[in-house]
C-alpha cells in the first residue's frame, strides 16, 4: 500500500490530487490522513493504524535555531503552537482535502457555522457584494444579515433556481456566490456547474456548503467550486456527539483560507478532530445505508394522501431533482415533506407519538429525527406558499419498515388532528 511512499516528509496535505492518485474515493477514505510520520515512532519497526490524539498548548523546541527556524516557516503541517494544530487536527484536514480532488488544502473550525462565516471573510471586504442563495441555512442568513452588512458588505439573494441566470444579477462589485444544495428545509438542487462557469468568466469566488451531500455524493471543486464547506457536525462525525467544521479550497483561495483562519484564531479539539477522523472512515457505508433508508421512505410517503409533496432531491417532485440525477453521487438521509392541509396541532400530534424519531436539531446521525420546519420566515427572493405544513426527517440507520410503521401511526394521528 502507497501510504508512506505518497506521503514524503513535508508534503502538503492538498498534494493528494496529483495525477497519479487513481484511489477510488471509498478506498482514499479508508486510507488517506495515515502519514507515517503520524502513526510510527521514528527509528522503531511497526507502527499503529490510526494517528493518536495530540493535546498541546506549548511545543517544545530542540533549542534557539529550531525555534528561529519554525517561527519562519508555514506553521500548517509543523509544531509551532497549540492554536495551529497538531498532527490529529492535520490528518483529518489531510483527509477531507484528498476526499475533495482539486483541493490544496482543508481548515477546521469548532463549527459549521463557524467555517461559512470564516470563509466568507476570508474573500469579503467592505463595498463588496455577495450573493446568497436563498435557502440557505438560516444561521448563514443571519451571519450575512448581523456581521456582513454593518461592515459594509453587499448581501443580495437569488432563487436557487437561477442556473446560469445569475449571469444577470452579478454587479462590477460582485465578489463572491455563496451556494447550498440542495437548499436548507426545502431541497431545491442548485445547478452549480452553470453558476460556477459564470463565477469564473467574472473572476467571481464561488463558495458551497456541500453538509447534506459531503464530497462523497459531490466533489465539490470538480464541479467548479472554489470553496467547499462542511458542517462535518453532520455526516462527518456521524454520531450525533461533536460539533466541527471544515473548508476546503482551490490551490488559488488556499492561502487566503488558511490566513483568516488563523487570524480570527480558529482550531478544534484534538479530541474532536480524531472523532471526526473516526467518523469518517465510515462515511461511506453509512451515507449508502442513510440513502437506501431515505429512499424507502420517502417514497412511501409520496403515494399517502397526507403529504401533498415529498421534497427529496432523488424524487421527481423535488426542484432541481433532474439537476441531482445529474451531478449527483447519491442521496443522503435528509429530506422534508409538505402536507396535505393541516395545521401546528396537527403537526405535533403526528410528530409527537413518533417512537422511533428524536425531536431536535442538527441530523447525520446514526439516529432518526423528525423536526417541524418554518421555511416562509427564512426567504426574501423567493416565496414559500405550500399546501400545507413542513415536517424535515432525518432518516438514521434504523430499519425502515420500524420507521414507515412508525409514521403511519403518525400519519393516522394526522388525520385524526385534521
Ligand atoms: C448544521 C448545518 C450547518 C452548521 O453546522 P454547525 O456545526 O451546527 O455549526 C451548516 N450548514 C448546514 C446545511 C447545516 O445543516
Amino acid at each position: 500500500m502507497g501510504l508512506r511512499s505518497r506521503h514524503a516528509k513535508g508534503d502538503w496535505p492538498g498534494m493528494s490530487d496529483e495525477p497519479e492518485d487513481k484511489r477510488r474515493p471509498l478506498t482514499r477514505l479508508a486510507q488517506t490522513g495515515r502519514r507515517a510520520e503520524w502513526t510510527r515512532m521514528p527509528d522503531r519497526p511497526g507502527g499503529i493504524v490510526n494517528p493518536p490524539v495530540w493535546r498541546a498548548s506549548t511545543i517544545l523546541y530542540d533549542d534557539v535555531a529550531h525555534l528561529r527556524a519554525a517561527a519562519g516557516s508555514d506553521p500548517h503541517e509543523r509544531l509551532f503552537y497549540g492554536r495551529k494544530g497538531t498532527p490529529t487536527a492535520w490528518s483529518l484536514a489531510d483527509a477531507l482535502t484528498e476526499m475533495e480532488p482539486g483541493a490544496k488544502g482543508t481548515m477546521l473550525y469548532p463549527s459549521g457555522v463557524a467555517a461559512i462565516a470564516c470563509a466568507l471573510m476570508a474573500v469579503l471586504k467592505p463595498g463588496d457584494r455577495l450573493l446568497m442563495v436563498d435557502a440557505a441555512y438560516d444561521p448563514t442568513r443571519a451571519f450575512c444579515e448581523k456581521m456582513l452588512r454593518p461592515l459594509g458588505i453587499d448581501v443580495d439573494y437569488y432563487d436557487p433556481l437561477v442556473g446560469a441566470g445569475i449571469a444577470e444579477l452579478l454587479t462590477d462589485n460582485t465578489r463572491a456566490i455563496f451556494m447550498e444544495s440542495p437548499g436548507s428545509l426545502t431541497f431545491e438542487v442548485q445547478d452549480v456547474p452553470a453558476i460556477t462557469a459564470v463565477a469564473r468568466e467574472r473572476g467571481i469566488v464561488t463558495l458551497l456548503d456541500n453538509t447534506w451531500a459531503t464530497p462523497l455524493f459531490f466533489p465539490a471543486l470538480k464541479h467548479g467550486i472554489d470553496i467547499s464547506i462542511l458542517a462535518c457536525t453532520k455526516y462527518i462525525v456521524g454520531h450525533s456527539d461533536v460539533m466541527i467544521g471544515a473548508a476546503t479550497a482551490t490551490p488559488e483561495l488556499w492561502s487566503k483560507l488558511r490566513s483568516a483562519a488563523y487570524l480570527f484564531g480558529q482550531m478544534t479539539s484534538p479530541d474532536d478532530a480524531w472523532l471526526a477522523a473516526r467518523g469518517l472512515r465510515t462515511l461511506g457505508v453509512r451515507l449508502s445505508q442513510h440513502q437506501d433508508g431515505g429512499l424507502k421512505v420517502a417514497q412511501w410517503l409520496a403515494e399517502r394522501p397526507e403529504v401533498a409533496q415529498v421534497l427529496h432531491p432523488a424524487l421527481p417532485g423535488c426542484p432541481g431533482h433532474e439537476i441531482w440525477a445529474r451531478d449527483f453521487g447519491g442521496a443522503s438521509g435528509l429530506f422534508s415533506m409538505v402536507m396535505r392541509g393541516g395545521d401546528k396541532d396537527a403537526v405535533a400530534a403526528l410528530i409527537d407519538g413518533l417512537a422511533h424519531f428524536g425531536i431536535g436539531y442538527s441530523w447525520g446521525g446514526f439516529e432518526s429525527l423528525a423536526l417541524p420546519v418554518h421555511p416562509a420566515g427564512y426567504r426574501t427572493a423567493t416565496q414559500w406558499d405550500a399546501a400545507g405544513p413542513v415536517i424535515r426527517l432525518h432518516i438514521g440507520l434504523e430499519d425502515p419498515d420500524d420507521l414507515i410503521a412508525d409514521l403511519d401511526a403518525g400519519l393516522a394521528r394526522y388525520r385524526a388532528a385534521l
